[in-house]
């Protein structure tokens, strides 16, 4: 098992965008923002955050022109300004909760059946949709699936998978190379969010499932069920435009992310790794 990114706990990593990464130790998770323009070497403003995101010291380059030092201010301020927005309206909920992908290998190798950037792609969707409601993703556990899990067909497949989900605290999400539909034998699924013998839930999703089908899953794991709105995340009719949750939907996710919380099924698990 592979313990990714920030630690739980005390925090040791914090990725960037668009910059060097930054290696820092402790509770505090520290960031590089870099700010480059065409006539200058790139200029790196180092900000420290707290554990929540809010800003304690900004140490930027003396010799800073004043238009460009405005610009580092209003780059700054977009910063910090935009948790500060989603916080407001997710009405003071705002929680980072972890998921653990347990990865199927290809028949003819060891490499994982979806790389990294696939992954990554599925949970910026999901944080895309999620992280207005004050509830956002972040991978923290990696574990290979052995083989006899890779293909999906029946519901004693799936049950299965109870016994490799963790204990409470994250979302277990299971990546398949296929996924049987358990009621129409031969039609085949890109994603499930399944109820294990106990009471366990899990995702699994397929190796073919498109962008956002994990945030789709996840919409069910918060208590959300299918629409026929058309492009609406939890509808099967897509246009291929961006999907949208109803006012309905994210006040049903923000109920079941607060009672995650309040029960110890999902914890908090800190700051994104990527700000923006
Ligand atoms: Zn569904």
């Amino acid at each position: 098992m592979t313990r990714r990114t920030v630690d739980d706990v005390t925090g040791t990593l914090c990725d960037v965008t668009g910059g060097a990464p930054a290696s820092t130790t402790g509770a505090v998770c520290g960031f590089v923002l870099s700010h480059a323009t065409a006539a200058h070497d790139m200029e790196i403003v180092q900000a420290h955050l707290t554990h929540r995101g809010e800003m304690k010291t900004i140490d930027a380059r003396d010799n800073v022109p004043p238009v460009r030092r405005a610009i580092l201010v209003v780059a700054l301020f977009a910063v910090f300004a935009f948790p500060r927005a989603a916080h407001a309206q997710s009405g003071g909920l705002d929680a980072v909760f972890g998921l653990s992908f347990s990865i199927a290998r290809q028949t003819a190798s060891d490499a994982r059946i979806v790389d990294e950037g696939w992954v990554d792609a599925q949970i910026n969707e999901a944080n895309r949709l999620f992280s207005p409601l004050g509830t956002r993703f972040r991978w923290t556990i990696e574990k290979p699936l052995a083989e006899t899990h890779a293909s999906m067909h029946t519901r004693a497949d799936r049950d299965a998978l109870t016994p490799l989900t963790e204990a409470n605290g994250v979302v277990d999400v299971f990546l398949v190379r296929e996924l049987e539909d358990v009621d129409d034998p031969g039609t085949y699924r890109r994603g499930v969010c399944w109820t294990g013998k106990g009471g366990k839930r899990f995702l699994i999703v397929s190796q073919v499932a498109g962008i956002s089908v994990l945030a789709h899953e996840l919409g069910h794991f918060f208590g959300n069920q299918h629409t026929q709105v058309t492009d609406n995340l939890m509808s099967y009719s897509r246009t291929g435009a961006p999907p949208f949750l109803d006012d309905g939907q994210k006040a049903t996710i923000t109920a079941f992310s607060t009672r995650f919380l309040a029960t110890g099924r999902l914890v908090d698990v800190g700051p994104p790794i990527r700000f923006f």
